[in-house]
């Protein structure tokens, strides 16, 4: 099984092997395979579907149009769209021709667009009707975008044409001879996404085809996916846009699940979807186990068709996932670690094993280690140090940055995380928090997740956020931002001295207890500290 060799852990070996195979035909062949399947996707807030046979028609139609129009291998075509149940098809259709995907965060406003957008300047964007104004808006003040394709209408809008139209204008109105192309999976790049912009800018990072390949052989493999099998029903809420949403539904494509989408999370609507459709199994963000753990919503829902709760994203409080477990009588919380470089999981809980804390193992083909921060050295069980990664899955890097590409991913190939964590005797990985988000308090840091995990379990609080106040003498001081749970009542004297009581001293909140309704995440879950902090500079200012 798992490998361990000069403090270098290796994944057990997959269950299907790597082909020389594009994405774009692994999942052409998949989604041939599962027409006889009723639903691929639903939108709940429709109440609309799409079946396997639909899906797959529509991207070989989409891929033919997009063919004949004149597009080809290495051009680019983004999505810029809200979930939606067409968001997989200009994907799946574009790889069928080696072009490039580029899916942006359509929430963004038409500066942070013409940004991202500038990053992979693609000729040609797919977006739903909401977004349509800024998608022009961008093409009127960018030069690349020649064309737009309305996703979620029948007829065409201010010129622009709807999906529907675009196909039958263009495409040959018949499937059967239709035929992905062949192309390098390894060089080909295959999609460039954004990273959430925790630390900084968003990044643009190139994806190759196998790096994505490695990610659907992993969904198919019982030991290091989920245990699921065609026609099974799941929910997403995550954006499709990110690569956390965007592989874990192509994953869902490969194996023929019933995927159950929100456009967005909505409390209400999530726990009614889980009861109405019997979802047997979620990927979620930690907001949302930290939500199922703790709101009075919960018990008014009979969420007993759910068997399998995962999580990943950002560093999930033990306790909370402890909570969740039991109220909603599961074996354990399936965790997975990744990043946008990484294209997926390359740590998960595999097969039935649980354990409590843990992120789980290394995912097949992919090999794991714990790195000196200062020598670089791999280190040995339950040491501290950098959470490097390699193999496979590990992309290509940034898109024109070589400098960046360079300090990320060094000359042997390992990708070096930012995070800092262990692994234990069983070879179970732990992640405690990233090296940019320590609080520096005098000669010590502070990890904020460890004490907004300890605050946690305190039940007058629903929800926390620690950061890092600035101070002239100390450097930095840990603050907390509390949400309290609703019904109960506590004082920042209470919270300072409740995690007074289970810390060392350097780790108390000298920089004070704010009350606030409810803590800023980004799209991807995780807590923006710097908005907080900035929130918080700004009010004092004044
Ligand atoms: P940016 O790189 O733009 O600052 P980001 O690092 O948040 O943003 P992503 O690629 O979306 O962008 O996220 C990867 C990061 O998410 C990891 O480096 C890690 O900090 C965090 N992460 C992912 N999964 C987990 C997990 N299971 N537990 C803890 N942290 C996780
Ligand atoms: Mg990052």
């Amino acid at each position: 099984m798992m490998k361990r060799e000069k403090n270098v852990i290796y994944g057990p070996e997959p269950l299907h092997p790597l082909e020389d195979k594009t994405a774009g035909e692994m999942l052409f062949r998949a989604l041939r395979k599962h027409s006889h399947l009723p639903q691929a996707i639903v939108d709940v807030f429709g109440d609309e579907s799409l079946s396997y046979k639909e899906f797959f028609e529509a991207t070989c139609l989409l891929a033919q149009s997009l063919h004949n129009c004149g597009y080809k291998m290495n051009d680019v075509v983004s999505i810029c769209a809200e979930n939606n149940k067409r968001f997989f098809i200009p994907i799946i259709a574009a790889w069928y021709i080696g072009m490039i995907v580029a899916p942006v965060n359509e929430s963004y406003i038409p500066d942070e667009l013409c940004k991202v957008m500038g990053i992979s300047k693609p000729q040609i964007v797919f977006c739903t009707k909401n977004i349509l104004n800024k998608v022009l808006e961008v093409q009127s003040r960018t030069n690349f975008i020649k064309r737009i394709i309305i996703l979620d209408t029948v007829e065409n809008i201010h010129g622009c044409e709807s999906l529907p139209n675009f196909i039958s204008r263009y495409s040959d109105g018949n499937i059967a001879n239709f035929k992905p192309l062949h192309y390098d999976p390894v060089e080909q790049v295959a999609a460039i996404l954004c990273s959430s912009g925790t630390t900084g800018l968003p990044k643009g990072v190139m994806q190759t085809h196998q790096n994505i390949c490695v990610r659907l052989i992993h969904a198919l493999d019982p030991e290091a996916g989920t245990q699921l099998i065609p026609g099974v029903t799941v929910l997403v809420y995550v954006p499709f846009f990110h690569a956390f949403g965007f592989s874990i539904n192509l994953g869902y494509f490969m194996v023929g699940l019933r995927v159950i989408m929100l456009r967005r999370f909505e409390q209400e609507a999530f726990l009614k979807a889980i009861q109405d459709y019997e979802v047997r199994s979620i990927v979620n963000v930690p907001a949302i186990i930290l939500f199922l753990s703790k709101s009075p919503l919960v018990d008014k829902y009979d969420l007993s068709s759910l068997r399998e709760l995962c999580c990943g994203a950002a560093p999930l409080a033990k306790e909370v996932a402890e909570i969740a477990v039991k109220r909603l009588n599961l074996p354990g919380i399936r965790c997975g670690f990744g990043l946008t470089e990484s294209t997926s999981a390359n740590i998960h809980s595999l097969g039935d094993e649980f354990k409590s804390g843990s992120l789980g193992r290394v995912t097949p083909l992919m090999a794991a280690k714990i790195a000196d921060r200062e020598t670089g050295k791999a280190l040995g069980p339950n040491q501290v140090g950098e959470l490097c990664i390699k193999g496979p899955m590990v992309s290509k890097g940034y898109v024109n940055n070589v400098k960046a590409t360079k300090e990320a991913i060094d000359d042997d190939g390992w990708l070096h995380s930012g995070d800092f964590g262990y692994y234990d005797e069983d070879e179970h990985f732990y992640v405690v928090d990233r090296y940019k988000e320590l609080i520096k308090y005098k000669g010590s840091q502070v990890a904020p997740a460890e004490l907004e995990e300890i605050l946690l379990k305190n039940p007058c609080i629903r929800d926390v956020a620690v950061v890092g106040i600035p101070d002239l003498e100390a450097g930095e001081l840990p603050s907390a931002f509390v949400v309290i749970q609703p019904g109960k009542e506590i004082t920042a004297k209470e919270v300072y001295d409740y995690l007074a009581e289970r810390v060392s001293h350097t780790k108390y909140l000298r920089g004070g207890v704010r009350f606030v309704d409810s803590i800023p995440r980004n799209v991807t879950g995780k807590i923006t500290r710097k908005e907080l902090l900035k929130q918080l500079l700004e009010k004092s200012s004044k």
